[in-house]
């Protein structure tokens, strides 16, 4: 399946549907790349309007996304909404605009033809959630040792203890300081 469409075969036809399965086996979230466990269904309809090319449709998927503090895998599932509009790069703003047109998802092409599997990653990094957790009360993991503490809640970990002896030295010392 190829994301590409012709602007030229746009104008003439005026709408074009991309429908199909987005090639990937990994998605690049921002700080984890996540294996993708249902092929990513794409549909896609592009539309040559007054004000530039419209792209309108939908990124469907299940990632496998570690827990944020445990590590385990968790299945996100992924509606990612697909939206921008594509402008001709002689139409791109003055620096001030920028800002404004970016939220807007305004893009700008300057060949014959628009390259649309970028959005499609888009859409699934936007619909990824912030914090992706194994169940809401995950303990995580032990900072000290990495021991899951959802398996051993009750544990306490070594480098935690502290030495009698460093106690000792610690209590001299707040003596020393009040005295
Ligand atoms: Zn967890
Ligand atoms: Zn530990």
């Amino acid at each position: 399946m190829n994301w590409v469409i012709e602007l030229e075969k746009l104008s003439q036809e005026r709408r074009m549907i991309l429908e199909g399965i987005f090639e990937a086996q990994t998605v690049e979230l921002p700080g984890v790349q996540c294996k993708v466990l249902r092929p990513i269904e794409v549909k896609m309809v592009v539309v040559m309007a007054k004000d530039g090319v419209v792209v309108g449709g939908y990124a469907r998927t299940v990632l496998e996304h570690p827990c944020d503090r445990c590590l385990k895998p968790v299945q996100v599932k992924i509606n990612g909404t697909i939206e921008a509009l594509y402008k001709p790069i002689n139409e791109a703003p003055k620096e001030k605009e920028e800002e404004l047109q970016s939220l807007r998802n305004v893009l700008y092409y300057s060949s014959d033809k628009i390259d649309l599997s970028e959005r499609i990653i888009e859409a699934i990094v936007i619909d990824a959630p912030m914090r992706v957790l194994c169940k809401p009360d995950c303990r995580g993991l032990c900072p000290h040792c990495g021991t899951d503490l959802n398996d051993d809640p009750k544990h306490v970990c070594e480098e935690n203890r502290i030495d009698p002896r460093l106690n000792k030295l610690l209590l001299l010392r707040k003596i020393n300081e009040e005295g």
